[in-house]
């Protein structure tokens, strides 16, 4: 499947984030070789002629500082440096509520927030009672959404569903009950933004599902939903990879190791 004269969207990934761990931390059951495996945090711009998207809001210095995450740059000014006022943003999709994936929580004050059923009920619901299950939450974003639920700025969508012409929600559900990952359109093919659906190219090459999890069955079967949704295997974008950032060539020469287009040629 190839694009045709539909719509088609830049799309960036804009790191903000770090943090070193031990490869051991990254799967279920850990890992023999135990060697050094950073994650890197990111938020997605999609950028379309009429319209554009952020996907996931990352988080604050002060958010990152109580969990021993560091920021490199803060969001807003990755996304100034593409030409993204974030005053201005008029959509933003939600992958998940996890801290690292909803926090900056007054940084897009126009916007409306996509998000799934099975997540807004997943992140209220009983499964917060349980600290293995809420520890990835922060109570302030998801009262932010909750918030804005009733200020009518929530677009909610159920499993698949379009946005607009080419670009759709596809929910996966394992890492998060309602986690939904990204299909746009670009003028090579269909991308698919993974999100957490695959912290790093690892987890779904090899099938080894990262630890913190809902539902494993679903994070396993939803590795072959994101290769199934996109054009090449090259084109599924993993959440937290800092491969990322090599993989795929600098938005410009000053953003090297920053911001990246993710919808041209691999270099
Ligand atoms: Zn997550
Ligand atoms: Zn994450």
């Amino acid at each position: 499947m190839t694009a045709t004269s539909d719509e088609t969207y830049k799309v960036y990934a804009i790191k903000y984030g770090h943090h070193d761990r031990l490869s051991s931390a990254n799967f279920i059951g850990g890992d023999s070789h135990d060697t050094s495996m950073p994650l890197a945090y990111f938020v997605w711009a999609v950028v379309g002629p009429s319209r554009t998207f952020i996907v996931d809001t990352g988080f604050d210095a002060e958010t990152g500082a109580g969990r021993g995450r560091s920021i490199t740059k803060p969001v807003e000014e990755g996304l100034a440096k593409i030409g993204i006022d974030v005053a201005t943003v008029e959509d933003v999709i939600v992958t998940h509520m996890h801290y690292d994936h909803a926090g900056n929580r007054n940084l897009f004050p126009k916007a409306r927030y996509h998000v799934q059923d099975r997540e807004m009920a997943f992140c209220t619901g009983r499964c917060m009672c349980h600290g293995t299950l809420n520890h990835s939450f922060d109570v302030e974003d998801v009262a932010s959404m909750v918030r804005r639920v009733f200020d009518r700025r929530v677009q909610f969508h159920d499993g698949d569903s379009s946005i607009t012409s080419g670009l759709s929600v596809h929910r996966v559900g394992g890492h998060t009950d309602g986690l939904q990952v990204v299909r746009v359109r670009t003028a090579q093919g269909w991308l698919v933004l993974a999100s957490d659906a695959s912290h790093l190219y690892a987890n779904m090459e090899q099938k080894r599902p990262f630890p913190v999890v809902y539902n494993v069955g679903d994070m396993l079967e939803g590795y072959q939903r994101l290769y199934s949704l996109a054009d090449d295997p090259a084109w599924v974008i993993p959440g937290h990879d800092p491969d990322v950032l090599k993989r795929f060539p600098a938005a410009s020469r000053e953003l090297d190791g920053w911001v990246v287009r993710l919808d041209g040629v691999q270099r």
